[in-house]
Formats: C-alpha cells, sequence, structure tokens
C-alpha cells in the first residue's frame, strides 16, 4: 500500500482537493468529511471508529453486501490475467462476453442483449442514442422525442441530468436539451388530491398518453421512468400505473424503457424491477447493483425488437466507452450475480426478507409524524407528515427530513432523506435482527422529530 497520511489529517486534506458530487462545498468543508474505511456485512466504520448501520447499501448498490472476498479474489485474478482489453475492434474478453449472456438468462422474454458502460448516467445516455438510431434506422427519423417524468433521477451526465425531473439539476447547466419533456409522478401522497390511489395511477399515466397527443406519435421515440423512483423519494406507483403505461407505449408504438439501475439485481424480489410490475421494456439500463458496488459498471439491456434494427439494418453505432465491459469489472459483476444466484438473494427478498421489512416497515405508520410507511422488496419510502389525518406534510420539508436523518446517523444508522420521505435500501443480506436495529433506530428519530417540533 502507498503511503497514507494520518487519517486524522484527510479532513484537511479533502478540504484542499476534492470537490464533492452533489454537496455544499463551503459548508462541508466547514464542517468537515465523514472518513469510511471500512466495512463489512451491512455495517460500515469511520476513521474514529465508530460504526453504523448502512440501511442504504452505499448509494443503493452493495446488493449482496460488504467484505466479499469472493469478488476482490475474482477481481484480482482477471486483473493478473488480463488487466484489460477493448471490445470496441471485433475482440472480446471472457467476462464481458460471459456477464452478458447472463444478465440476458436473468432478463428473461426479449431482453437479450446488452450494451456496457461505466455506470448508470452513461447507460441512460446509451439508450437515448440508441432509441433515436432505431427509429432512424426503421425510416422513422422523426421520431426523436422523449418523454420523461419529474422528480425523476436518471444521472449526472448531459441527457441523464436531461431525462430527470429535477428543477434544481436543471437549473445548473442549461437542461434540458432539447428533444426532452417531462410528464407528473405517480407520488400520491402528496398530488393525489381526493382520488383514490387507484384512480390517480390511471390519470398520470394517461398524462403520457395525453403528452404524445400533444407532440404527434410521429415525433415520440421513447418513455422512460424508473420501476420505483428511487433518488426522487422512493415513490411507490399505484398498482394502476404500470399496466397503464405499458398500454399505452404499446399502442402508441413509442419505446418503452425502465430505468433498472436502483431496481435490478433483486432489490424489488425480482431480477429487475419490471418484473415485479409485469411490464416488458424495449429497453433497459442497469447499474448499481450489477456488481453490487464493487467495481464500477453499467449497461443498457436491449431487447430483440431493438436489437434486431440494430444487427440487421444499422450497421456502426458510433458509441462506445473505452472501458465498455472492462474485464476486471465484468468478472466482478459475475462474480457478484453468482452470489445473488446460489444465495438465493432474489428468492430471500421476495420471501423471507422482504416481508419481514416490509412489516417492520409498516409498523412505523403508528407514529404521529408518519403519513405512510411503504415498501417493496428491501426498497422503503415513509412520508412523514404535520398531520397524518389529512396528509398535511411539514411546511419546510427539507429540513425535517435532514432533521431526521442526522438523527438516525447521530445514532449508528445510515438513513437518506428526500425532502421529507425517509428512505431505505439495505443489502439484501440483510438479517431480521439488523431490520429490527433499523427501525428502532428510525423511530427514535421519529421521536425526536415529534418532540422538536412540540418544542
Ligand atoms: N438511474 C437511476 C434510477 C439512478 O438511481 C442513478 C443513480 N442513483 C442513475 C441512473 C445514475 O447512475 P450513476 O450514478 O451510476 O451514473
Amino acid at each position: 500500500m502507498t503511503d497514507m497520511p494520518a487519517l486524522s489529517n484527510l479532513s484537511a486534506i479533502d478540504a484542499a482537493h476534492h470537490l464533492h458530487p452533489f454537496s455544499d462545498m463551503k459548508k462541508l468543508n466547514a464542517a468537515g468529511t465523514r472518513i469510511i474505511d471500512r466495512a463489512e456485512g451491512v455495517y460500515i466504520f469511520d476513521s474514529t471508529g465508530r460504526m453504523y448501520l448502512d440501511a442504504f447499501a452505499g448509494l443503493w448498490c452493495v446488493n449482496v453486501g460488504y467484505g466479499r472476498k469472493e469478488i476482490s479474489d475474482a477481481a484480482y485474478r482477471q486483473m493478473q490475467d488480463l488487466p484489460y482489453y477493448n471490445t470496441f475492434f471485433g475482440t472480446t474478453t471472457p467476462p464481458a462476453t460471459l456477464l452478458a449472456q447472463k444478465i440476458a438468462s436473468h432478463a428473461g422474454g426479449k431482453l437479450n442483449r446488452v450494451f456496457f458502460t461505466n455506470s448508470g448516467s452513461e447507460a441512460n445516455d446509451t439508450w437515448f442514442r440508441m432509441a433515436r438510431v432505431y427509429w432512424r434506422a426503421l425510416g422513422k427519423p422523426e421520431k426523436t422525442q422523449v418523454i420523461a417524468r419529474r422528480n425523476a433521477y436518471h444521472g449526472s451526465t448531459v441527457a441523464g441530468a436531461s431525462l430527470g425531473g429535477m428543477k434544481w439539476m436543471h437549473e445548473q447547466g442549461n437542461l434540458p436539451i432539447a428533444g426532452i419533456s417531462h410528464i407528473n409522478q405517480p407520488y400520491w401522497y402528496a398530488e393525489g388530491g381526493d382520488l383514490t390511489p387507484a384512480e390517480f395511477g390511471l390519470k398520470v399515466a394517461r398524462e403520457l398518453e395525453e403528452r404524445i397527443e400533444e407532440l404527434g406519435e410521429d415525433n415520440v421515440a421513447a418513455f422512460v421512468a424508473e420501476p420505483i423512483q428511487g433518488a426522487g423519494g422512493v415513490i411507490i406507483p399505484p398498482d394502476t400505473y404500470w399496466p397503464e403505461i405499458a398500454r399505452i407505449c404499446r399502442e402508441r408504438n413509442v419505446l418503452l424503457v425502465s430505468d433498472e439501475v436502483i431496481c435490478g439485481f433483486g432489490r424489488l424480489g425480482t431480477w429487475f424491477g419490471h418484473q415485479h410490475y409485469g411490464v416488458e421494456p424495449d429497453l433497459a439500463p442497469i447499474a448499481k447493483g450489477l456488481s453490487s458496488g464493487y467495481l464500477p459498471i453499467g449497461g443498457v439491456m436491449v431487447s430483440d425488437r431493438v436489437a434486431d434494427v440494430m444487427v440487421e439494418e444499422l450497421g456502426d453505432f458510433y458509441h462506445g466507452f473505452t472501458y465498455s465491459g472492462h474485464p476486471v469489472c465484468a468478472a466482478a459483476a459475475l462474480e457478484n450475480l453468482r452470489i445473488i444466484e446460489e444465495e438465493g438473494l432474489v428468492e430471500r427478498v421476495r420471501d423471507d426478507i422482504g416481508p419481514y421489512f416490509a412489516a417492520a416497515w409498516k409498523s412505523l405508520e403508528d407514529h404521529e409524524v408518519v403519513g405512510e410507511a411503504e415498501s417493496v422488496g428491501l426498497m422503503g419510502g415513509l412520508q412523514l407528515a404535520a398531520d397524518k389525518s389529512t396528509r398535511r406534510r411539514y411546511a419546510k420539508p427539507d429540513d425535517i427530513g435532514t432533521l431526521v436523518r442526522n438523527h438516525c446517523i447521530d445514532n449508528g444508522l445510515i438513513m437518506r432523506a428526500t425532502g421529507d420521505r425517509m428512505l431505505a435500501s439495505p443489502a439484501l443480506t440483510i438479517s431480521r435482527a439488523e431490520v429490527d436495529e433499523v427501525t428502532d433506530k428510525l423511530r427514535k428519530a421519529l421521536d425526536h422529530l415529534r418532540d422538536t417540533v412540540r418544542e
């Protein structure tokens, strides 16, 4: 290992040299960064030796938990055999090819090909070009418009951030780029008014049909959505939503894109999120759980509908990354998928720990500051509410969420807040006792919010 300065100095070095993603650097430098230097199972440790239960699996990605020596060994072996070769000029490497096959075997149905990227953002930029190229190859070059959703997150690259529906991101960098528009999200608690969740699900799904009408069917290439909107606050759609979206895409000849970057690889108790909702996308960006975050790798799963045109009609697709299908990342991903298969983690989420987590999470609904606590598999969203009987929200949602999140962290639980929603997305290996630890600590943080607001 290279010489490391004492951990106590790292904060100052960090402040001097390191710009962090999605961070107010002035505030961060004043507060000092938390230095994480070790992890095992679902626990992470900071440089002072404090231990935290990571109920967020890193950034929704460490699906098999930390400290899996099998994955580091697989990466090490591959690095020694062949640390790098590209997949551009008529070549491939064994791990890249075998990983594409493995992913296709779990996608089922018609998603039989994979185009590799390094990240989820690049995966979104990749399908964005692919969708347009597909229609052009079919003699419909005017089918270029893409419809996405408000409050969605699809990455930080130019197309990714444009597809995302976060206004505060658009304000930085003059986004969205041309050809992308947004419709409402299926966020019943905040936006459902007097409709039942089922009615609201249909209403917001039909906004897609209205937008296609406005733009003209012949101009629309694709619609993209996360099965469950993640960074936006774990917005779980009513059951009526996805079947209606699928119907509209089918009838209007618009490609359906399911962003599986979070929901893929077991999080919802199915290999992919669209399987939970019983819909079949034409394109599906993936990343995160593909390697459980051990090394960066992403991709786009491509259906026969699109791939057949690309293979038979297009000729060259002028798109790719130096590290598309990087052999070491692919070897780590293969080992990660082997673990998920052999330990039956998807089935565990569906039949065992998912239902256990759902019951524990739901039990928080009896708390007076909780409007709703919903989950699918191991993805939970908890709505804080000022008055649960009327669904009235707190006046300063960001402050409220931050208060609860900070209380959790101070008590050894890593949680995330989006506005006034608390989010959980633990490793698929989390034990029942660890689930109890999550909900016990979160309940104490909710007590703290109740007591603070009263004061
Ligand atoms: N899509 C979704 C649904 C995501 O949650 C994310 C990341 N949180 C991305 C895309 C972007 O992935 P990455 O950060 O790997 O670029």
